[in-house]
């Protein structure tokens, strides 16, 4: 590790910082997989001095030491797999979504059968969802982090896992173009941010795919406690795709919780002359009902 990354990031005179830095080094070069510089403190008797203000001091270096550096895991600190922005522990030690539904992605215990109830009975319009992860752990923050700390390297990370998901595609399970699902632009101005398009974009340059963005004619509204049936409902309308599509379309979201909307935009898909549409997300919630 270079000296001047995590030297510069240290201003303080405070020699507890110092020792910080001190920690990171010696963590970096012994290369072991994880690195926690209160516990590395805790573990030299040096958090009783350090005291309060500067253990949390420590643990913000801590957090954007492990966000910042170049060729180091985006998790860990150790050394990245090869063109990778992680290592091999930290990849296999993610919350992976192996056991789901193929249409919605709705996490299922391993003897389950491979579509869910609400499928059987009632399935979206999209007909495969590639949802590569649970919204769980490091990925429930890492997408707290893209989403409300607008931080652009959790959103490359979140395109990256979203690549490796769906590395293992065959040439002709491929979509002709990717569909963003957007926010309302009122509310995308509101939080200065729209995730989708944001992730749509990326994911197409890295697949030299094209991709669209429809419009959205409302925002939803809130669709708690609404059974499936209400939100579908409540949803009706609310995209307009512009234009003819191509046959086969992905749909781009962040995190697919009820699936309302992915639902509702593969209906305007189809609608714009798409005649196969499947929904991808990074992650994915269970639905829980
Ligand atoms: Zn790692
Ligand atoms: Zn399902």
């Amino acid at each position: 590790m270079t000296k001047s990354i995590a030297e510069e990031r240290l201003t303080s005179s405070d020699q507890s910082w110092r020792m910080a830095t001190e920690a990171v080094k010696v963590e970096a070069d012994s290369r072991m997989i994880r690195v926690n510089l209160v516990d590395m403190l805790k573990l030299a008797g040096m958090v009783g001095r350090v005291g309060k203000k500067s253990t949390m001091a420590i643990d913000c270096v801590d957090r954007r030491l492990r966000r910042a550096l170049p060729g180091r895991c985006a998790f860990c600190l150790g050394r990245c797999l090869p063109d990778a922005p992680w290592c091999r522990a930290c990849l296999i030690a993610l919350p992976w979504n192996r056991h789901a539904c193929v249409q919605c992605a709705e996490p299922l215990p391993e003897s389950a059968p491979r579509y869910c109830g609400h499928c059987l009975r009632r399935p979206p319009a999209f007909t495969v969802a590639r949802i590569g992860l649970r919204y769980e752990d490091e990925i429930a923050a890492l997408v707290q982090r893209f989403k409300f700390g607008h931080d652009p390297r959790a959103g490359h990370l979140l395109a990256s896992l979203m690549s490796e998901t769906l590395a293992g595609l065959e040439s002709e399970q491929w979509p002709d173009m990717l569909v963003a699902l957007p926010r309302h632009p009122q509310r995308a101005r509101e939080q200065g941010f729209d995730p989708g398009p944001w992730l749509a974009e990326r994911l197409a340059a890295r697949l030299r795919l094209p991709w669209h963005q429809p419009q959205r004619l409302r925002e939803t509204p809130s669709q708690r406690g609404l059974d499936r049936l209400a939100r579908r409902r409540n949803l009706k309308g609310a995209f307009v795709v512009d234009g003819a599509l191509p046959e086969r379309v992905a749909l781009v979201d962040d995190v697919m919780t009820t699936g309302a909307s992915l639902d509702a935009l593969a209906t305007a898909c189809r609608a714009a002359g798409a005649g196969y549409v499947e929904a991808w997300a990074v992650a994915r919630t269970p639905l829980g009902h």
